[in-house]
């Protein structure tokens, strides 16, 4: 009896089902988030390492659910994806996310300002990204060259010849992409060489290293400089105490995001620290 009491218990795991539903929920729900004014941008600082000035942001996804309160981006990206919503809700975030940089450089004339957009590998292959690229920049007023899309490793996996061709034509744009979570994918280095990239973002699990052993520190050393090398602009992400950015600066990595300088701010809040810049 027991055997079969186990047995069942596998077949019908109610925690498994429960995480079934809520997905399809999720999913559900998820599509109507973008018509309800659900969902919303947030903006984490991107700071030069030498003096500490915003340079930029890197807007972050948030979905303010009625009844589960604020969604993160790691738990509904992935469904979005799975569905396809991903591309109706990454062309309001392109469309969004430049509005706000180009109002922000109208208000505050003069001073380097970035806006990094995360894009998906859905998409990138699906065909109309070129197109919302192109008519947020319009729509917007902002300079093509300010406009960051951070591809993962992972995206670039799916089918590296038509990524390739897509990100050519993004690139054509005068558009500048970055390659994000760089070091955590299978073959990071051989996509360096087949993609065209101009940033080179160095995922959190690294920079957490700098903390650690002389020999974890390595390993940043050797992509920090993989990344001068190759004349890419470096990025770390996820700094988090004064020891990893010293050491950070040490290598001469350029630019860093992370707690330390600035959790993902809300529009307003994100504006007022650009205010609080030294003047150009
Ligand atoms: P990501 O692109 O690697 O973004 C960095 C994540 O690290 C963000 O989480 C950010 O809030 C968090 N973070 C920043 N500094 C620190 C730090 O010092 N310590 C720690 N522990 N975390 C830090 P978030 O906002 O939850 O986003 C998670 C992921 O969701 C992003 O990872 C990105 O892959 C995806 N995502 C976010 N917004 C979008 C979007 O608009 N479109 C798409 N396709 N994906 C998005
Ligand atoms: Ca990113
Ligand atoms: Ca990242
Ligand atoms: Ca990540």
């Amino acid at each position: 009896a027991k055997a079969a009491g186990r047995a069942q218990w596998v077949v019908f795991d109610p925690d498994m089902r429960t995480a079934a539903l809520q997905r399809i929920e999720l999913e559900r729900e998820l599509a109507g988030a973008l018509a309800a004014g659900q969902l919303r941008l947030t903006y984490q600082p991107v700071v030069d390492l030498q003096d500490e000035q915003v340079v930029g942001f890197e807007a972050l996804l948030r979905w303010q659910h009625p009844t589960l309160g604020a969604v993160g981006p790691d738990r509904f990206v992935p469904v979005a994806e799975e569905s396809g919503e991903i591309v109706a809700i990454g062309r309001w975030v392109l469309a969004e996310a430049t509005r706000t940089a180009a109002r922000w450089q109208r208000a505050h004339p003069g001073r380097p300002l970035s806006m990094a957009v995360n894009v998906s590998a859905r998409q990138l292959v699906g065909g109309t990204l070129l197109q919302h690229v192109a008519e947020a920049l319009t729509a917007s007023g902002l300079a093509p060259s300010a406009l960051v899309l951070e591809v993962t490793e992972t995206a670039l996996v799916t089918d590296p010849a038509a990524v390739a061709e897509r990100l050519a034509e993004l690139r054509a744009l005068g558009v500048r992409l970055a390659l994000d979570d760089f070091g955590t994918g299978y073959s990071s280095l051989s996509y360096l060489r087949q993609f065209d990239v101009d940033v080179l973002k160095i995922d959190r699990s690294f920079v957490t290293l700098l903390d650690g052993s002389a020999d974890d520190a390595a390993i940043v050393h050797g992509l920090v400089q993989l990344g001068r090398t190759l004349r890419l602009e470096v990025v770390a992400e996820g700094v988090e105490t004064t020891a990893q950015r010293d050491r950070l600066r040490a290598e001469r990595c350029d630019l860093a995001q992370g707690y330390l300088f600035s959790r993902p701010l809300e529009e307003a809040d994100a504006e007022l620290l650009l205010l609080g810049q030294r003047a150009p």
